[in-house]
């Protein structure tokens, strides 16, 4: 991904221990991916995996993805250009995080992402929410935070999507964004992990290069 390399990444890409399972569940969901089988059976738990270990290696790897495909616009992301971090006329994001940012606050895209990241890494970090070792069971906090975490990750999709477009065609990219969009999309409806609300800013988009997929109802 030659548009990748080309410039300095937004920030460290966040990896998997070789050896532990969730690398090899990591390379084993690339594996997949690379050998071209339809997304939405990609998506799907293997057979006598634990669902949540799935959804684990999936947080970070869309975490690392998403970083990348910020970072090939974040130069361009400005104060100026993107004065709030929205996805178009219609949506406005504002950034809470119980900290310093005790209210929801409009700030501009770029410091909104940066804050996003900051706040998604602090979480994958957390051994309290993502255990590393493989006897330590899952917390009750682990789901709603992965859900929290893809929903806010979901954001920026809309805004790079939304408001740099033209970029991502420019360096090529496109094809490539497309399709990690289209995996992070399967992924989130098939564990019902994102509301179908927080997707509407990109519905349209979605129902044209996801084909024929609509949200599951259980
Ligand atoms: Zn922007």
């Amino acid at each position: 991904m030659e548009f990748f390399h080309k410039r300095k990444t937004f920030r460290p890409k966040k990896k998997f221990e070789p050896g532990t399972l969730r690398y090899s569940l990591h390379k084993q969901a690339q594996a997949s991916l690379n050998s071209g089988i339809n997304l939405r059976d990609a998506v799907k738990v293997p057979p006598g995996e634990n669902l949540n270990d799935w959804i684990a290696v999936h947080v970070v790897d869309f975490f690392n993805r998403i970083n990348l495909i910020y970072g090939t616009v974040t130069d361009y992301c400005t104060e100026e250009t993107c004065p709030t971090m929205s996805g178009g006329p219609k949506y406005e994001y504002r950034w809470a995080d119980g900290a310093e940012y005790k209210k929801p606050t409009a700030l501009p895209a770029k410091k909104y992402v940066s804050l996003l990241m900051d706040w998604t890494e602090a979480q994958i970090n957390n051994e309290d929410i993502f255990p590393i070792k493989m006897d330590v069971p899952f917390p009750k906090v682990f789901l709603p935070t992965c859900k929290k975490i893809l929903t806010r990750l979901f954001r920026v999709f809309v805004h790079v999507y939304i408001h740099h477009f033209e970029r991502l065609v420019l360096i090529g990219a496109e094809a490539h964004i497309n399709m990690c969009y289209k995996h992070f999309y399967y992924f989130v409806t098939e564990f019902e992990l994102v509301g179908q609300k927080e997707l509407e800013p990109l519905a349209e988009m979605t129902s044209k290069i996801c084909k024929g997929y609509t949200y599951p109802k259980r």
